[in-house]
């Protein structure tokens, strides 16, 4: 283990923010985390977690120890005939997990393609697209408590999952590293292509819904709508789809006849970020570097020198601006350091 230190973190930020880490080490064994986690308590530093760096944005140096989790290796570690359990460590890529998942005709986490990150950071807010989350098959994770140096295990329930949220988002942000998550998938996958997007690829490309063809879809949809983060900095959304009553619902639709909602129960009803922001005028916005996508306005992007506060304060007008204008607060999905 080697701690450097005044590490540039324009790297390890998909939105290639150049900011600077304090002290900053790449642990690859558990006793590399364990020490890294000795040396930041010596020396009372604040900590950071860092996956990929793709749903993270920098406002400032960090004056403490970035600790990136590069644990590596995956391993079935029980099968029936229906199911295998893979336990993969935090380290591996999401998306060469999905492709190898695919590859092996492995289905649950195919309409998951082409997410960036690592796996250790898939549970931290239960990770979704095209109608399906990272819970539906998730069995269960091992978690180092940083307080104690002890291994945890938390099952599904122990989770919290909620619509991109978990307990360790929440009541124990900061409490824990997740070393390696199991997976529960199935041999006989049953498929979900019951998006929009993605029951349009397949009929208009004539393509039989397979785990394959499913991923090939999300992908091409993915490639054509999403801004690629090697070529211009990005998090993904910027904010969470809104949840909003049904009563404010119907008063919204009575002056946008056109808004498109989704029913989450009798009262709740969900509504695209991307929507309110586009007709509040932001689609495409700029403002030196920091802007908002032509295509998917929930998406902010850095156009080469955005500083990452720049970007914040963006965030903040657009914010402002779409509670004036229909009286729903957006939430911030991106972690904001
Ligand atoms: P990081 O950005 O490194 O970290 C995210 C948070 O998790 C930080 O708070 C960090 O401290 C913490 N963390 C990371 N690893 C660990 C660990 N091992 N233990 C404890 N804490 C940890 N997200 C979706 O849900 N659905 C999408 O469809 C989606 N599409 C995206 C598309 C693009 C182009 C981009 C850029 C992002 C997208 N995202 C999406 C967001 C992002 O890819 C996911 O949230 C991903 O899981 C983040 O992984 P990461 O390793 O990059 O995490
Ligand atoms: P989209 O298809 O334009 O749809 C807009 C929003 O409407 C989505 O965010 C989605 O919410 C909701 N929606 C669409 N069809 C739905 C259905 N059948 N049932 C319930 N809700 C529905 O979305 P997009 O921007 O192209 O993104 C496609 C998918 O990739 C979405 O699932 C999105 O969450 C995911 N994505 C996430 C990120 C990220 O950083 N978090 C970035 C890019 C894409 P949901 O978000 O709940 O699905």
């Amino acid at each position: 283990m080697q701690i450097q230190e005044n590490i540039s973190l324009k790297p390890y930020n998909t939105f290639g923010i150049k900011v600077q880490a304090r002290y900053f080490v790449e642990c690859f064994h558990i006793h590399d985390i364990c020490d890294a986690i000795a040396f930041q308590k010596e020396n009372k530093l604040p900590l950071l977690i860092l996956g990929g760096g793709s749903n993270i944005l920098f406002t400032k140096d960090f004056e403490g120890l970035v600790l990136k989790i590069s644990l590596f290796g995956k391993k079935i570690i029980k099968e029936d005939e229906n199911h295998l359990w893979l336990k993969v460590q935090a380290g591996e890529n999401w998306n060469e997990l999905v492709e190898y998942c695919v590859a092996n005709n492995w289905g649950g986490i195919e309409n998951l393609t082409l997410i960036p990150g690592t796996v250790g950071a898939a549970p931290m807010q239960n990770i979704g697209a095209y109608g399906v989350e990272l819970q539906e098959v998730f069995e269960c994770l091992e978690a180092f408590h940083i307080a104690t140096g002890e291994i945890h295990r938390f099952d599904k329930k122990d989770c919290k999952f909620g619509y991109r949220e978990s307990v360790f988002k929440n009541e124990l942000k900061n409490q824990y590293i997740i070393l390696a998550v199991t997976l529960k998938l199935f041999k006989n996958p049953i498929l979900n292509y019951s998006y929009a997007d993605v029951q349009k690829f397949l009929s208009e490309h004539h393509i039989t819904p397979s785990v394959q063809s499913i991923s090939e879809a999300v992908r091409q949809i993915r490639l054509a709508k999403l801004p690629n983060p090697a070529e211009i900095g990005n998090a993904g959304s910027f904010f969470k789809n809104p949840y909003v009553s049904k009563k404010h619902y119907e008063y919204l639709k009575r002056d946008y006849p056109n808004m498109p909602a989704y029913t989450l129960d009798e009262n709740t009803y969900k509504v695209p970020a991307a929507w309110l922001i586009e007709q509040a005028g932001w689609k495409g916005y700029q403002e030196g570097d920091a802007g908002v996508h032509h295509k998917q306005p929930l998406v902010l992007i850095n156009k080469g020198n955005a500083k990452g506060h720049e970007i914040w304060q963006l965030a903040q007008k657009i914010k402002k601006n779409v509670e004036a204008k229909f009286g729903v607060t957006l939430q911030t999905e991106v972690n904001i350091y």
